[in-house]
C-alpha cells in the first residue's frame, strides 16, 4: 500500500503546491492527491492503493475507467472532439434519442446536453418557467442541485451554499423532505409524508400563489442530505400536488440515476415520471455532461438560441456516455447492481446491530448510508464519529465519504457492478473502520 520514497517526496510537493494554487474552498472529501483508477481500485500520488466506496459520489458507477468508456473514449479522440455551438453531431444526435427512449418510452420526449448537474438544474427550471408561464419554484429543505446561483438557491442547506452577500435566486420556497429517522418535532415517523404535504399546501396558501408555481424540484432520494429514502408513495403524492395546481415535476436523478439504486433510474422504482428529468454524475462515466430530458410539448415553448453552450454535448462526453448505457444494457448489470446493494445493506445492517453508534442504516440499491449518533434514543448526530470512520477508513485503504445535513452520515457508493472480492474486502475494511473509530 505504501509507494517508494520518491513517489512520496513528489506527492508532499504536490501537497504543497495545492494548498498555495488551489482555493481552499474547493474542499473535496479527501485530502488525496489522485493519480490512477481502474474498477473499484484507486491509487494516489503518494502510490498507495485504495478501494473506492466513493466514485466521485455516483459518477463511476461502472467502475474508473470501465474498459467499454475507455475504448468509446479513445475512438471518438481520433475521430472528432468538438463542434459546438456551430453544429450539432451523430452522437449528440444518437444519445439524445437514447436518453429520451430510456425515460419516456411514448417516443414524444427530447435531450438537452449541457456539462454539469448544475447547469442541467439550472436549464430544467427555465424549461418549466417557459412551458407554464410562472416564476415559483418549490425545493425541499436537505436538498442539494449545485453550486451555481439558481442551483445554489434550490439547496435544502444554507452553510457552505448560501453564504455569500447579497440575494440568492428569487421565487424559491422550500418545505421539509420526508425523513423517517428526523421527522419535525411533534410529528409521527409515519407522518412525515403527511406532514411535507401538508407544509406544501400551506405553502401555496399563505406565501405564494398556486398558479405562480412553475414547478417542484425534488431528489427522488436525497444524496447529500445523508440518503434519506423517503416512504414509498411519496413521489406519486407529490406528482398528484403538482398536477393539482398545474405545475411541472422536476426529478432531479444526477445522483440516483444510471443504476444507483438499481434501476436505471430511481423513479422506475416507484413507477412514477418526471415531467422533467434532470441526468448526471455517471451519464458519461468522468466525463463532464449532463442531461435534461422532457417532452417536446415542453421544450417548444423555448425559442431558438434559448438552449445551448459552446462545450454542452461535446462528443467526447457523448461517446463516453454511449458507453456507459451500453454497460447498463447489458443482460443481468442492473440485477447485479441491486444485489451488490443488498449485499451492502445486509453488512451495514450486521455492523449497525453491534454498533450503538450507528442509528439507522439506509438506502436503495447501491445507494447507501449509515448515521452516526451518541446515543440512539437521543439521536444526537455524532460528526466527529463520521470523520474519525472516514479517516480510519482511509488509513486502511477504503474511501467512503461524509453526507448529511448534520454532517453525521457515512455514504458507501462502490461502483454498482464491483466484483464480488472487492465488494467483500471493502465492506471488511469498512466494519474494521467502523470498530475502531467508535472504540
Ligand atoms: N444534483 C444532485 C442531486 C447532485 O448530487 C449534484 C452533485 O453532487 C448536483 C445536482 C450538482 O451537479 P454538479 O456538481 O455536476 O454541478
Amino acid at each position: 500500500m505504501n509507494g517508494s520514497s520518491d513517489v512520496e517526496a513528489v506527492a508532499v510537493d504536490l501537497h504543497e503546491v495545492r494548498t498555495k494554487y488551489v482555493p481552499a474552498a474547493y474542499s473535496p472529501h479527501h485530502a488525496i492527491v489522485a493519480r490512477e483508477g481502474l474498477g473499484a481500485t484507486l491509487t494516489d500520488s503518494d502510490g498507495r492503493t485504495y478501494l473506492d466506496f466513493a466514485g466521485g459520489v455516483g459518477v463511476l458507477n461502472a467502475g474508473h475507467r470501465n474498459p467499454r468508456v475507455a475504448a468509446a473514449l479513445h475512438a471518438q479522440v481520433d475521430r472528432l472532439l468538438h463542434v459546438g455551438p456551430v453544429m450539432i453531431h451523430e452522437g449528440y444526435v444518437t444519445l439524445a434519442a437514447r436518453l429520451a427512449e430510456l425515460a419516456a418510452p411514448k417516443g414524444d420526449h427530447q435531450t438537452l446536453l449541457v456539462n454539469s448537474g448544475a447547469e442541467a438544474v439550472e436549464n430544467a427550471v427555465k424549461l418549466a418557467r417557459h412551458a407554464t408561464g410562472r416564476g415559483a419554484v418549490i425545493a425541499f429543505e436537505g436538498a442539494f442541485h449545485g453550486r451555481t446561483l439558481l442551483a445554489a438557491t434550490l439547496n435544502g442547506k444554507s452553510v457552505p451554499y448560501k453564504t455569500q452577500p447579497g440575494t440568492m435566486a428569487p421565487d424559491v420556497y422550500h418545505v421539509p423532505f420526508p425523513y423517517p429517522y428526523r421527522p419535525p418535532v411533534g410529528v409521527a415517523e409515519e407522518a412525515v409524508v403527511d406532514h411535507t404535504m401538508d407544509a406544501l399546501r400551506r405553502l401555496v396558501a399563505t406565501s405564494v400563489a398556486p398558479d405562480a408555481v412553475a414547478a417542484v424540484v425534488v431528489e427522488p432520494v436525497q444524496g447529500e442530505a445523508g440518503v434519506i429514502v423517503p416512504p414509498p408513495g411519496f413521489l406519486a403524492t407529490l406528482k398528484a400536488f403538482c398536477r393539482s395546481i398545474g405545475a411541472l415535476l422536476i426529478m432531479d436523478e444526477i445522483q440516483t440515476g444510471f443504476g444507483r439504486t438499481g434501476n436505471l433510474f430511481a423513479f422506475q422504482g416507484e413507477s412514477v415520471a418526471p415531467d422533467i428529468l434532470v441526468l448526471g454524475k455517471s451519464l458519461a462515466g468522468g466525463l463532464p455532461l449532463a442531461a435534461v430530458v422532457a417532452s417536446e410539448s415542453l421544450y417548444r415553448s423555448i425559442g431558438p438560441g434559448g438552449l445551448g453552450g459552446t462545450y454542452a454535448g461535446n462528443p467526447v462526453g457523448c461517446a463516453a456516455a454511449h458507453a456507459v448505457l451500453d454497460v447498463f444494457e447489458e443482460d443481468g448489470v442492473l440485477a447485479t447492481a441491486a444485489a451488490n446493494g443488498e449485499r451492502v445493506r445486509t453488512l451495514l445492517g450486521e455492523l449497525a446491530a453491534e454498533t450503538p453508534a450507528i442509528g439507522e442504516v439506509r438506502g436503495v440499491g447501491c445507494m447507501a448510508a449509515f448515521e452516526l449518533v451518541e446515543d440512539r434514543a437521543t439521536k444526537a448526530p455524532a460528526a466527529a464519529l463520521a470523520g474519525r470512520v472516514l479517516a480510519t477508513a482511509r488509513e486502511h485503504g477504503l474511501i467512503v465519504i461524509r453526507a448529511g445535513s448534520l454532517g453525521n452520515c457515512v455514504r458507501v457508493y462502490p461502483p454498482v457492478i464491483v466484483e464480488g472480492d472487492d465488494l467483500e474486502r471493502g465492506l471488511e475494511l469498512l466494519a474494521i473502520a467502523v470498530r475502531q473509530a467508535v472504540a
